[in-house]
């Protein structure tokens, strides 16, 4: 049975990074409109907090994927079971995930929306867990590094519970 969620990252350290992350991306993409698609339904307070703090023209998407895995680990066969409404095409896109584990998702996400042939490819993550990797993962715009432990909160769930905390806490 799993405890009560303990804070890992308090909601102030949370602000200020995303604070760090978007004068970073609002300089990069300068005098462009990129298209920000976020991974459901993890990265939605993220996505929600970030284009506010973003100083650029931008457009929002969602892609919903399912990973065939159970439990609390994915098994890395990765399929879209909602996709785009936006054309990929010749756009900068900058994908917003929430937290990559073994990053086995988001090389699926990356080679999906490579194929698609945008103008730019970009990954702005929440969290990373380095020490779960089992692919090579480029992210270009990180929060936080975040250790080997099952985080929830902040949009991010377990079973569905946990989305609404304001804080990145972790369960036992
Ligand atoms: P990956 O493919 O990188 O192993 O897994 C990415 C996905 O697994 C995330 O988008 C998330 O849905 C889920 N995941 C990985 N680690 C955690 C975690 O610590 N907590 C929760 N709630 N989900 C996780």
């Amino acid at each position: 049975m799993f405890q009560q969620p303990k804070v890992l990252i308090t909601r102030d350290q949370i602000r200020r990074e995303i604070a760090r992350l978007a004068a970073e991306i609002s300089r990069d993409y300068r005098g462009k409109q990129p298209l920000l698609i976020g991974i459901l339904k993890g990265s939605f307070v993220f996505m929600a907090d970030l284009i506010r703090q973003l100083q650029l023209p931008l457009e929002v998407d969602f892609v919903k994927l399912s990973s065939y895995g159970s439990g609390m680990e994915t098994s890395g066969k990765v399929r879209v079971v909602q996709g785009l409404k936006t054309l990929v095409k010749g756009r900068d896109v900058l994908v917003v995930e929430d937290i990559i584990d073994t990053g086995l998702t988001i090389s699926f996400l990356m080679d999906y929306l490579r194929r698609k042939k945008p103008a730019s490819l970009k990954l702005c993550a929440l969290t990373d867990k380095p020490s779960r990797h089992r692919t090579a993962v480029n992210i270009d715009y990180l929060g936080f590094t975040v250790p080997d432990k099952f985080i929830v909160g902040y949009g991010i769930d377990w079973n569905e519970k946990f989305r609404h905390l304001p804080d990145i806490c972790f369960i036992d």
